[in-house]
């Protein structure tokens, strides 16, 4: 008689939030909701995408819930970044790789600088959909209805009725994305980009690049020395390995804002807890990491309702609109059990702002026992007019919001554990300044974002430079 059949494996048991199921959202108010003409065909096609495989698995999921609780016990250090509006067009090998280098790059810095390990999260792999501030915009003297990412419409004004069909694409536009970046990284890509190829020819400021250069120069040799010595950084025990993790091995999640929820939904799966066979919860097999937007973060809203019942780890967004105590309710709905590092609050007030508002909304969270990650989000409170017409971020900003929260956080006993950044790996010139000393003139070069202004390749090292420096004192 085959054993098996004698010992019956006992029931597993569904663990879920009281009241919550996937599609309980559907009850609630909703926020930037798409309307679709065709319901029959986003039927079909929300069906299809719930056949179709997990991208990520709850194993995943629970490790980067374990380097968050290690990031919010300030242990380590979140750098999360990527474009604001990722594109189709952007699944494609040179800006998969471009964004995956920088990154790492922009990761060994902060490595160095913290002497903790970083966890890295990019905003890729299903960043498509956008809230907007209005449904429709005027183009040639017409009405038009607003471009709301790749996964809902095209750009072209041509092209805006939504269109289920994107969310197909979606799905397999983020699982070609992380497909790449899985086997890519697999095959020793972050060993590639060794400190001793970076090239600081852009770096301006003849003392600037000497700063730089003495770091990637003690970097390198930090790393050197690893090697010589045959260390295996990562035994050191840390889930996160130890500070100088090996460079073969690095974990790299992704992330989107959670807008569109029945695509979400469709993600939803019971999944066997990982770490307990017995139990099956819900997780968003969709990427590892979700986040609540500024404009949908509304308490008795839908999005509140989808994210509190998900077991992956998540984001909210947190601006000056923000009352302290409908942050602390909203972090009692978000993270019932209280566990560390399980939200990730971004903030975003803007350089002005941020010490009006700051203090308050961290007094609140100390008062409430939610252990947090604090991440700063330096990008979306400082969103300029440029003399060119455009949309920009001066860098002036942007280090100004990050050092200012860097500080507030030290004042109040806190500690910023990331930060979460608009970037591309690629030479754009869509924000003034930095090293390279962008000039407002020079922005229309290469403008390429359709939402958001993004650092560029060296922006964004410049960003990870600043840090380092920061956290070295
Ligand atoms: C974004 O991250 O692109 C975004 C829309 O941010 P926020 O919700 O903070 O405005
Ligand atoms: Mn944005």
């Amino acid at each position: 008689m085959d054993p098996r059949s004698m010992t019956p494996l006992p029931p597993s048991t569904i663990i879920a939030a009281e009241g919550w199921t996937p599609a309980s959202w559907q009850s609630k108010p909703i926020k930037q909701d798409v309307d679709y003409p065709d319901k029959a065909h986003l039927d079909k096609v929300l069906e299809k995408i719930g056949r179709l495989p997990p991208m990520v698995v709850p194993g995943e999921i629970q490790r980067l819930r374990q380097q968050l609780a290690d990031v919010a016990l300030g242990k380590a250090f979140l750098l999360q970044g990527g474009d604001c509006a990722e594109l189709f067009d952007y699944c494609s090998q040179s800006p998969i790789e471009s964004k995956l280098k920088v990154m790492l790059q922009m990761s060994l810095v902060l490595i160095w600088g913290a002497r903790m390990p970083v966890v890295r999260i990019a905003r890729m792999a299903g960043q498509y959909a956008k809230p907007r501030s209005k449904p429709t915009e005027m183009h040639d003297g017409q009405e038009i209805l607003s471009y709301r990412g790749d996964n809902v419409n095209g750009y072209d004004p041509a092209d805006r009725n939504p269109d289920p069909e994107r969310l197909l694409g979606a799905y397999f536009h983020s699982a070609a994305t992380l497909n790449y970046v899985r086997a890519i990284l697999a095959d020793g890509f972050a060993d590639l980009h060794h400190p001793s190829s970076w090239n600081l020819h852009h770096v301006k400021s003849a003392s600037l690049r000497q700063e730089y250069q003495t770091i990637v120069d003690r970097l390198t040799d930090a790393l050197d020395f690893m090697k010589t010595i045959g260390a295996d950084p990562n035994s050191a025990g840390s889930t996160v390995g130890s500070p100088l993790s090996s460079l073969k091995t690095v974990d790299f999640f992704a992330s989107h804002e959670g807008l569109l929820l029945e695509y979400e939904q469709a993600l939803t799966r019971l999944m066997e807890d990982p770490s307990n066979s017995s139990q099956q919860k819900y997780y968003n097999v969709g990427t590892h990491f979700l986040w609540i937007g500024d404009r949908t973060r509304q308490l008795d809203g839908a999005h509140v309702e989808y994210f509190r019942g998900i077991e992956n780890p998540i984001g909210v967004k947190c601006g000056p609109s923000m009352k302290p105590e409908e942050l602390v309710a909203l972090l009692d709905v978000l993270d019932a059990d209280k566990q560390p590092g399980k939200v990730t609050l971004i903030s975003r007030y803007g350089a002005d702002l941020v010490d009006e508002f700051l203090p308050a909304h961290i007094k609140a969270v100390q008062g409430s026992g939610h252990v947090v990650v604090w991440a700063c989000d330096p990008m979306h409170g400082n969103t300029k007019q440029s003399v060119s017409g455009v949309k920009t971020r001066h860098l002036l900003d942007i280090t100004r919001e990050l050092s200012r929260a860097i500080r507030i956080h030290q004042q109040h006993g806190s500690h910023l554990g990331g930060v979460h950044f608009e970037l591309t790996g690629d030479r754009v010139t869509e924000c003034v300044g930095g090293s390279m000393e962008l000039l407002d003139a020079e922005l229309l070069d290469r403008y390429e974002t359709q939402c958001d202004p993004r650092l560029n390749y060296e922006q964004a090292l410049d960003m990870a430079f600043l840090i380092a420096k920061y956290q070295e004192k």
